[in-house]
């Protein structure tokens, strides 16, 4: 049944439902739209609304070709909405759960796109801040760039910062996704431009190895793989893209490349990578085996200090619970440097026997994971909500400036 959302747009019906919202078709004076109303938790908070209106500039300034353009905020009595260019085709997560992996032509085709839009954010001041398959969009009506790709785009600048208010952000907390989170955002600095380009080069990773480098267990497993670990080695590539992956994915933010930069030299390793077919790597197992493994090990005293039987169920806080890696959290605790510094399981990953299909890897969970997009609650750690996702703004880079602007538009 068609709604009205602010004097300017109704909606229709449900594109897709997120972690922050639901996205809905919709309908505005120049045409259709998609229309992401907040979920009433977020937008009956007052201090959100408030900071809702604040952003708008500096979130319907960002235009660029390849950045899913937000037209318009729209706060109507008890409604919060973005209303965004609809994008006709799916997300990148969609596409990767069908395929498990991508042909390198094309992923690397698609994360160009995406460090085109980053540079243009990042010139603009823009940190995006939860960079993920989830984020990116496929133009299904674009033209066919190389590869087959379809034009990428990346969504969701902008919900972070609104979520991110002092109250509920604390200096010691993170807001971001597990899996793809930057090391120095895990040691409690404040996120700047090059956590985006650890983000995406995490997401060329996973879109070439079917997993994320640091991914798999416990949240908490994962915050300190990306402190501690170095990444495996992806057979199969040309050696030109893997240094790109290793030079992104460096521990040091400074060492990383710029957006431009990376944009630039994954076009250039595009012709190299002509009919390379989809890599076939085996999984390192990183996941407890059952689902229940680490409830059951928590229920029965087994923590921190003990092994398991894999490494990765080895959680900061002992007590918490498996939650899923790809939602954005809200409430993840800076860890401790001896929690860091990992136990006897933070090694380097264990071979996976062959043939044994890790049950938390991308396909095999995401179901679970679209059932799961559902607010938890686990004490001192992780989790305490999975909001849609976002941008940061800042200038320079700095995360913590206020946009200047705060005229408001489709207000009542
Ligand atoms: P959240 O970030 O809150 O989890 P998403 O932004 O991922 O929510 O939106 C959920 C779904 O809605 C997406 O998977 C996608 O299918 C659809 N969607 C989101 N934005 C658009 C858009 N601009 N055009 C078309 N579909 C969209
Ligand atoms: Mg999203």
């Amino acid at each position: 049944m068609a709604r009205n959302i602010g004097s300017r747009y109704t909606t229709h019906q449900i594109l897709g439902r997120g972690s922050a919202g639901t996205v809905w078709l919709g309908e505005g004076p120049e045409g259709p739209v998609a229309v992401k109303l907040l979920r009433e938790d977020l937008a009956s908070d007052q201090e959100l609304v408030g900071r809702f209106v604040q952003e708008r500039t500096a979130l319907l300034g960002l235009d660029h070709p390849r950045v899913v353009k937000v037209r318009d905020l729209v706060v109507d009595g008890n409604d919060l909405a973005l209303v965004m260019d609809l994008v006709r085709g799916t997300d990148l997560r969609t596409r990767l759960d069908r395929e498990r992996r991508l042909a390198p032509e094309a992923a690397v085709a698609i994360v160009a796109d995406v460090a085109d839009a980053l540079a243009a954010a990042h010139a603009a001041g823009i940190v995006h801040r939860d960079v993920k398959p989830e984020n990116i969009l496929l133009d299904m009506e674009g033209p066919l760039g190389p590869g087959g790709a379809h034009p990428a785009l990346l969504t969701d600048f902008g919900v972070a910062k609104l979520i991110d208010t002092p109250g509920r952000t604390k200096a010691t907390r993170i807001i971001g996704t597990p899996d793809y989170l930057a090391p120095e955002i895990v040691e409690g600095l404040p996120p700047r431009a090059a956590v985006d380009i650890y983000a995406l080069a995490t997401v060329l990773y996973e879109l070439l190895a079917g997993f994320t480098p640091f991914g798999g267990g416990h949240p908490g497993a994962v915050l300190r793989r990306h402190v501690t670990e170095t990444v495996v080695p992806l057979p199969g590539i040309p050696e030109e893209l893997w240094q790109l992956i290793v030079q992104c994915l460096a521990k040091a933010p400074a060492s990383r490349l710029r957006a431009s930069e990376l944009a630039a030299r994954l076009k250039d390793v595009l012709p190299l990578l002509k009919g390379i077919p989809p890599l076939d790597v085996d999984e390192p197992d990183a996941e407890p085996a059952p689902e229940t493994y680490e409830e059951e090990a928590y229920a029965t005293g087994a923590g921190a200090g003990e092994p398991g039987p894999r490494r990765a169920a080895v959680p900061l806080v002992p007590g918490a619970s498996a939650d899923s890696n790809r939602d954005t959290h809200t409430s993840m605790r800076v860890p401790a440097p001896d929690e860091l510094s990992g136990g006897p399981l933070g090694t380097a990953r264990a071979p996976r026997p062959a043939g044994a299909r890790r049950p938390g890897s991308a396909r095999h969970k995401a179901e679970a994971v679209r059932k799961r997009r559902i607010t938890l609650t686990i004490a001192a750690v992780v989790v305490a909500g999975a909001l849609g996702a976002g941008g940061y703004l800042a200038s320079s880079g700095d995360a913590d400036t206020p946009p200047q602007d705060s005229k408001q538009s489709s207000l009542p």
